[in-house]
């Protein structure tokens, strides 16, 4: 039996489901099955691109197809290595070796910019493997989904008095301005539902507002500015939730409604402004004249960009004077706007916080972040099986996670192999993975589950605009735990462990890691994945005690969510902030 990558480009991608092995074992054909499915949900599976703009599954095809045939005839005491998106060989390790290890794009400081990247992936020479395209761990628009439902329900109880549980309550009437309906942006106006908040989305290009009005995503897609306000108010009024998609460019309609004297509730963006060449639109330019400039005049279309983004982050500092809630989600935003208007604008600018420190530290303090698992199945009852597993696990302890569970298994559109995004923290992951290896064992689920998760988590990720920004300890831009975090990976037998740097924007910005792990029913995998997922979170627990978060040392000190996951911490007092 073949892949469908094997098939292309040109094909129709399709992650192979059910309960059949191509591959010589289950852990081999989890990954081949992941890699099939980030080009089933991807952006532009062609170019082998699966999101963020430019984030690749593989280098180019050849690489593709040889990575595909080699995962088909792995055997378990095999690893393949992969150095940015190209196979190199296959090496003896042992059974409970990783079958993958996987670095894309790491580069000296000196030599990681944006101009450099450019050259080198224009030469086949790197790629930008995203945060999950290169490790095959996109699940579609889900991945980040919860992270921004979750952003909206502190929001809701920091600034809008909400209880816990009762987020709607406080948002009914209210509305979040955004833009980007990308592989990542297109999850904005549902999680924005699904919490109960209106959202007026700007999206520049009209296929991706009509992929996203498909699933229902969306109550009402217009090119008329005046229309959507009306529908707002509308909505305002009769206090309802509506999800609009503005078909413009953000760069004119954020200072547009600035002009106008309108303050929005929240107000953000989740353009691929990372990348000035080919994340973001400029004002003025057509799809057709964006895409020949990218070739033609890439430093001008660069410069208008920036231009472009300065406007929209300037109106969004109105905004935010007006009393808006405004915070950067994860785009470099504030970078590229201080490209343009200098670093005298950088008090101004960073007034506008990031997310993550904002609003997300916390649970990442305690180990919590963006876990996935996915059904190599391709079965819904497996999905229904595994969703009311976390409930009975997790849902009397910390009823946030029952909550998240039931909506998102009714609210959110199906993309690809059955998967699931819920936050759990240390103790718990590896307590519900190794639970759910006994249902495969027992023949409960059709076929074994994968482990995964954003490589945006506790310890696994280094970006000091995203993921570290404002660390206490002033270990913003320290790729340490990264590091460390794979080598425990590693060392505790994942599956697939991956180290990605920065491309396109990102070069120089970024160091993460990726894990994926198989259940496959096995006692020993079960020991393999209490180990790597302990070590996984315990680390990211350890990293924020010893930057000094209290939530951390407290998780420390309790084992974890569970009780059950020990930890050594062998420094008590965080050392000064350098700031
Ligand atoms: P994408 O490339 O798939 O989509 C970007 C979208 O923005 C496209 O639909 C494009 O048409 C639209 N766009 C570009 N310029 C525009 C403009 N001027 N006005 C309106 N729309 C415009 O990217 P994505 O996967 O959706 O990711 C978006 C950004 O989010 C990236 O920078 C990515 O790195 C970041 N990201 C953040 C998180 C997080 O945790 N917060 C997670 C993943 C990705």
């Amino acid at each position: 039996m073949s892949s469908s990558i094997l098939d292309g480009p040109g094909a129709s991608y399709r992650a192979q489901r059910g309960p059949v092995l191509r591959a010589r074992t289950w852990r081999a054909e989890g990954l081949l099955r992941m890699f099939e499915n980030v080009l089933e949900v991807g952006e532009n599976p062609d170019e082998l691109i699966v999101y963020a703009s430019l984030g690749k599954a593989a280098r180019t095809w050849d690489e593709a197809h040889t990575i595909a045939a080699t995962l088909l005839s792995l055997s378990e005491d095999q690893t393949l290595v992969l150095a940015s998106g190209a196979a190199v060989g296959v090496l003896e390790t042992g059974a409970s070796a990783p079958l993958v290890l996987s670095a894309v794009n790491n580069t000296v400081g000196r030599w990681a910019s944006p101009q450099r990247f450019y050259e080198r992936a224009a030469a086949g020479q790197t790629m930008w493997g995203g945060l999950t395209a290169g490790a095959w761990q996109y699940i579609g628009r889900q991945g980040v989904l919860q992270g921004t439902y979750e952003l909206f329900g502190t929001i809701a109880r920091r600034s809008f008095d909400a209880t816990a549980g009762r987020e709607a309550d406080a948002l009914a009437g209210r509305w979040v301005l955004t833009s980007g309906m990308g592989g990542m942006g297109s999850s904005q106006p549902i999680s924005a539902a699904m919490i109960g908040l209106s959202s007026l989305t700007v999206e520049v290009d009209p296929a991706k507002a009509a992929r996203l009005a498909d699933t229902g995503a969306l109550d009402l897609v217009t090119t008329e500015i005046e229309e959507a306000l009306e529908a707002l108010s509308r909505a305002r009024q009769e206090r309802t939730v509506v999800a609009i998609g503005l078909i413009a460019n953000a760069a004119d309609v954020y200072p547009a409604l600035a002009a106008r004297g309108m303050g929005p509730d929240i107000v953000t963006d989740q353009t691929a402004a990372h990348d000035a060449r080919y994340g973001y639109v400029p004002s003025g330019y057509s799809l057709t004249q964006w895409r020949s400039a990218q070739a033609e005049d890439p430093e001008r279309l660069e410069r208008d960009a920036r231009a472009s983004i300065a406007a929209q982050v300037t109106a969004m500092l109105t905004f935010a004077e007006r009393g808006s809630v405004v915070f950067e989600n994860g785009n470099n935003l504030r970078v590229q706007a201080l490209e343009h208007l200098g670093e005298d604008a950088a008090g101004e600018v960073n007034r506008i916080p990031g997310f993550m420190e904002a609003y997300l530290r916390p649970l990442f303090a305690r180990g919590i972040g963006p876990f996935r698992w996915v059904c190599l199945s391709g079965s819904d009852a497996d999905q229904r099986v595994l969703d009311d597993l976390a409930i009975s696990l997790f849902g009397q302890r910390r009823p946030e996670v029952a909550r998240w569970i039931e909506l998102a298994r009714t609210q959110i559109p199906a993309q690809g192999l059955p998967a699931r995004s819920c936050w759990l923290g240390h103790g718990e992951r590896s307590a519900f993975a190794v639970a759910a290896n006994d249902l495969v064992a027992d023949g409960t689920l059709e076929a074994p589950v994968l482990f995964s998760r954003d490589h945006l988590d506790s310890a696994s990720m280094t970006h000091p605009r995203i993921g570290t920004e404002g660390m206490r300890d002033g270990s913003d831009g320290v790729t340490d735990f990264p590091l460390l975090d794979a080598m425990a990976l590693a060392a505790t037998g994942a599956d697939l462990v991956a180290i990605h740097s920065g491309g396109g924007g990102y070069a120089g910005w970024m160091q993460s890691a990726g894990v994926t792990i198989v259940a496959d029913g096995r006692p020993e995998t079960a020991v393999r994945l209490r180990r790597s997922l302990d070590a996984d979170t315990g680390l990211g627990v350890l990293r924020h005690a010893s930057a000094g978060y209290d939530e951390a040392a407290a998780s420390v000190a309790s084992g974890g969510e569970t009780g059950a996951a020990p930890l050594t911490w062998l420094r008590a007092s965080p050392p000064e902030a350098p700031h």
